[in-house]
């Protein structure tokens, strides 16, 4: 059956452009258009925006994203093997795609694009979960983008989202829901990948928050929150005490009992303590 696109479909795509899967770039491809139009329209409304697109591939959420109406995307690929078939999408929706051949953790991006922006990826899970702390630690607060759309691991999308008293309450809990309201969006077993990945998949919808959650300097938040989480299993008067003299103080003053565990400590007592840290540092 002939895609709504009028492109052959991906199988014959890879074929031939000769795009053997590669286990260096991470490669696990979505050859189903009707479930990457489904990843597309995670994104929310697209007529309205430029589309930054990391790890196009064979270019099959790509075409679910225009298909789906994105204004414009922007791909950006490492892999120069894929670009022949981008060029082919790209003829199919004349103005609408730019194709950049580059490594996504190298390029800024903001030059290709104009406001409002939304980023949406299926990427290896190390480049992935690198360019998410990125994204969430501008110089300026908000962001260039306004949702980020991105497939992970399932696992680490479970961090992502985690609440205290959770083991998978930690860093990126507490980075990704200080400055954005996280959700999995939609979770894919091994089979929607070819070739299949070893584990499950999800991905997970970040809009950017106007304002972080609650007030506290990035920095001295960041600092708290790794020094909490390095040493978890430790009562926080034990694994913070190299923050600041008299740390057993700041904790009562925020609110929190130092014999408190990093995992019990919702985000806005992290604040807290970073706001008492930074007034007396
Ligand atoms: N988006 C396609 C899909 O869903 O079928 C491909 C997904 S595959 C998991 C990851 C893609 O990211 C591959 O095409 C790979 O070449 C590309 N990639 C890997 N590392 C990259 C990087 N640092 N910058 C840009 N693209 C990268």
């Amino acid at each position: 059956m002939a895609a709504i696109d009028g492109l052959p479909p991906l199988r014959q795509v890879i074929a031939t452009h000769g795009l053997s899967a590669k286990k260096s770039l991470g490669q696990n491809f979505l050859l189903d258009l009707n479930l990457t139009a489904k990843i597309a329209r995670q994104a929310g409304a697209l007529s309205d925006c430029d589309v930054l697109e990391v790890g196009p591939g064979p270019g099959g959420l790509t075409r679910g994203l225009l298909a789906e109406g994105a204004r414009r995307v922007l791909a950006v690929e490492k892999d120069a093997r894929c670009l022949p078939a981008l060029a082919e999408i790209g003829a199919a929706y004349p103005g609408q795609l730019e194709v950049i051949n580059a490594d996504a953790l190298e390029l800024d991006p903001l030059a290709h694009l104009n406001p409002p922006i939304r980023v949406v990826a299926n990427l290896p899970y190390n480049v992935g979960t690198e360019l998410l702390v990125r994204w969430l630690t501008p110089p300026q607060w908000p962001p260039y983008w306004q949702s980020l759309t991105l497939m992970f691991q399932k696992e680490v999308a479970e961090r992502i989202v985690a609440q205290p008293g959770s083991k998978a309450y930690g860093r990126l809990a507490i980075l990704a829901q200080w400055r954005a309201e996280a959700k999995i969006a939609m979770t894919l077993p091994p089979e929607a990948f070819t070739p299949p990945p070893k584990i499950h998949s999800a991905v997970v919808h970040l809009t950017a928050r106007a304002e972080p959650l609650f007030p506290a300097d990035a920095g001295t938040l960041s600092r708290v929150v790794a020094a909490a989480f390095n040493q978890r299993r430790k009562m926080l008067r034990a694994s913070l005490k190299g923050i600041a003299p008299g740390i057993e103080d700041h904790l009562r003053a925020a609110g929190l009992e130092p014999t408190m565990r990093a995992e019990q400590v919702p985000i806005e007592g992290f604040c807290a303590l970073a706001r008492q840290v930074s007034n007396t540092g």
